[in-house]
């Protein structure tokens, strides 16, 4: 078991987050490799690498599942947790924002900002996390790191504070200059484990000059005590520059800038400082909110082990050796060895046998989960992900993580008949780890269908059922989900109920008004009957009356959303009223106003994004049209690149990956983000 645990400001929870192929892989595999916990350099292209622990991942090279892996670094526990980088699993990299105090961004050398660090960039700007900026790949031909910096700035409209510029570059990269110690950091030895400090080299000394009173001067403007001495023409000391600088990163007003070239082992161990020195530990981030969810009042939610417990579920994993892993992040109280928890969401008891932390290569059993932490606990087999945990005496819920809906679904079916009864087990189990993904049966044809966030989202969750189930399956084309909503508001439509069915009256009479709701809201049911008008025993009949009248819209069966829908009045008869006769008449109501409200269907609609060399943009334009895009805007961006953006449905976007490479030659980059379900036009 673990010893003394380390002072919570001592704790960095971060997760690093890249564009796909910029390097994130690499990079948080040497971090494990310079914090000690692992003993070999993996390596991505020969498919070694820690995270990267599913055979998949390792074929495609890109890492999926979030799962958090303990580091120490100068005395610090640094909690880093795994976010994919593809854009299909937005979901998934949303979950990990959720539960990180900071993040560090790489970004490619060569090709600085690309469009999916963009869409990173603005999720990370909505949960306010505070970032380090890693310029990779500073050795690859091409590499500049003023000009990588440039993008940052402009496209992601981040103030960068660069505490380092670049030894040589690209064959001749070896090295940086730390700009505020004025030093030299080279590595020497193959596996970059050692650094030598020298002066900074005649020829840099103007150009290191120039970048550190830029640096400074950045620092400065962020604090009204440094602006003074600024204008003094008077030099703070380094740890007054340190403390302003974690001040302005904790706050999202600067962003400390990095460079180097994780797989020649060059500045990654300055990047793991910087974790330290400027990303926020859980005291910096301060308390979260969370609501009692008798009351609904609000409760403030202090990062203290001494106060009643909130956890928050944010990955449930199914571990080859521990089974069903639930991650979970302690956001105030404590979780002891063998302590009772109650999951608010399912109303639930559960008991917490094992504590684990998790390193690159081992783990380690703990007796204790503070406020600040985040570890795993086993055998927890009714919890979700989403879900929080607490004391039973102190109920309390966290903000759930909002999971997009899946947007596309596709047939599927074991290849081998024998299979049937595994495939239908794994295929639950896999969902169960990734909540935006979907199981269902098709009624009608009895078919298994899986709905997700992409095509590949579903093409890796088939592959995962291959791999760790050792189910060939084989998938149906793809399909977008649709679904259906009113346009105008419907005044009050009435649904009755009366028959008698095996010698026993059934009557319920029940009136709706419904009016069209907010993209994304869903289906919202209130309830605004005066009390007494239908007994309140009732109510759950009627609002699942509605909602199963919801499941199929009148245009094409689709699902119902994005409506409210008002219980304003009806009418029971003793004796006769029953939940059977409410929830029938609620039903036939809400087809009733559906009809009425002049439904349409809805598709997803994705926020696209598309970086192009300028000669191609009209053809891409072009093309674009012809697949229902509505075009933003193009701007032009440095080294004569277009940017295009704009809003296109899902179900034009099949196969345009290839259509893209083929009319730019490979040199066209997109990135598609779920936006909303909008009216097919
Ligand atoms: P991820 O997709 O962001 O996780 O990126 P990976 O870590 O998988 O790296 C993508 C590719 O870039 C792999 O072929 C790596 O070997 C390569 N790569 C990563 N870091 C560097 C670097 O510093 N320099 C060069 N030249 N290649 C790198």
């Amino acid at each position: 078991m673990e010893d003394t645990p380390i002072p919570l400001d001592k704790i960095r929870n971060i997760g690093v987050v890249a564009h796909v192929d910029a390097g994130k892989t690499t990079t948080t595999e040497r971090i494990l490799f310079y914090t000690g916990r692992t003993h070999k350099l993996g390596s991505v292209d020969t498919g070694t690498t820690v995270t990267d622990w599913m055979d998949q991942e390792r074929e495609r090279g890109i890492t999926i599942v979030s799962a958090a892996i303990t580091a120490q670094w100068r005395g610090h526990q640094i909690n880093l947790i795994d976010t994919p980088g593809h854009i299909d699993f937005t979901a998934e990299v949303q979950r990990a924002l959720r539960v990180l105090d900071g993040a560090v961004v790489v970004f490619d050398g060569v090709n600085g900002v690309e469009p999916q660090s963009e869409t990173v960039w603005r999720q990370a700007n909505r949960y306010n996390v505070p970032r380090l900026c890693f310029v990779n790949k500073m050795d690859r031909i091409g590499a500049d790191f003023d000009a990588a910096v440039e993008t940052i700035e402009q496209r992601l409209g981040a103030s960068t504070a660069c505490l380092q510029i670049p030894i040589g570059a690209e064959g001749q990269f070896e090295g940086v200059v730390d700009l505020l110690s004025r030093q030299a950091i080279r590595w020497t030895d193959d596996e970059g484990a050692h650094r030598e400090m020298a002066p900074i080299p005649e020829r840099m000394i103007d150009a290191a000059e120039a970048a550190r009173s830029t640096l400074i001067e950045r620092i400065c403007e962020t604090d009204d005590e440094l602006t003074n001495l600024f204008l003094e023409e008077l030099e703070p000391a380094p740890q007054q520059l340190f403390a302003a600088l974690r001040r302005a990163t904790i706050a999202n007003r600067l962003f400390p800038v990095y460079c180097g070239a994780a797989l020649r082992n060059i500045g990654v161990q300055p990047l793991l400082d910087g974790v330290v020195d400027f990303l926020p530990s859980p005291l910096d981030r301060g308390s979260v909110q969370g609501v009692h969810p008798g009351t609904g009042e609000t409760v403030h939610l202090e990062p203290d082990p001494n106060h009643s417990l909130a956890a928050l579920v944010f990955k449930i994993a199914n571990d080859p050796y521990m089974g069903h892993l639930a991650y979970v992040r302690v956001y105030s109280g404590k979780i002891g060895h063998g302590a009772q928890l109650y999951d608010v969401s399912q109303d639930a008891r559960e008991r917490a046998s094992r504590l684990v932390r998790m390193y690159a290569n081992h783990r380690e059993d703990l007796r204790l989960i503070r406020a600040g932490d985040i570890a795993a606990i086993p055998g927890l087999n009714k919890v979700r992900t989403g879900d929080t945990l607490c004391a039973r005496e102190h109920p309390v819920l966290l903000e759930s993580i909002d999971f997009p809906e899946p947007v596309i679904r596709a047939v599927v079916e074991p290849r081998r008949a024998e299979d049937i009864d595994g495939f239908h087990d794994a295929l639950a189990k896999l969902a169960e780890e990734d909540p935006s993904i979907n199981v269902g049966i098709d009624e009608e044809t009895g078919q298994t269908i899986i709905a997700g966030m992409g095509e590949l989202h579903l093409e890796v969750l088939l592959d995962r059922l291959q791999r760790e189930h050792g189910i060939q399956s084989r998938m149906g084309e793809p399909h977008v989900t649709y679904k259906e909503t009113i346009t105008v508001p419907v005044e009050r439509v009435e649904g009755i109920f009366e028959q008698t069915m095996g010698g026993k009256s059934h009557f319920g009479r029940v009136c709706l008004e419904l009016a069209p709701g907010e993209p994304g809201s869903g289906l919202v049911f209130e309830n605004a009957t005066r009390p007494g008008v239908i007994p309140k025993e009732f109510e759950s009949a009627i609002e699942s009356g509605i909602r199963g009248a919801a499941q199929s819209g009148p245009v094409g069966g689709n699902l119902l959303t994005d409506i409210v829908v008002r219980l304003v009045g009806g009418a029971a008869r003793e004796h006769e009223s029953t939940n059977l006769a409410f929830h029938n008449a609620a039903s036939s109501a809400l087809r009733a106003g559906v009809a009425k409200g002049q439904p349409v269907t809805l598709e997803p609609v994705f926020h696209l994004e598309i970086l192009v060399p300028a000669e191609y943009t009209g053809t891409v334009l072009n093309q674009l049209s012809g697949r229902r895009a509505q075009i933003d805007g193009v701007e032009s961006r440095s080294g004569g690149v277009e940017r295009i953006t704009g809003r296109v449905p899902l179900a034009e976007m099949f196969g345009y990956v290839t259509e893209l490479r083929s009319i730019t030659q490979g040199r066209g980059l997109f990135s598609m983000e779920f936006d909303q379900y909008a009216p097919v036009t």
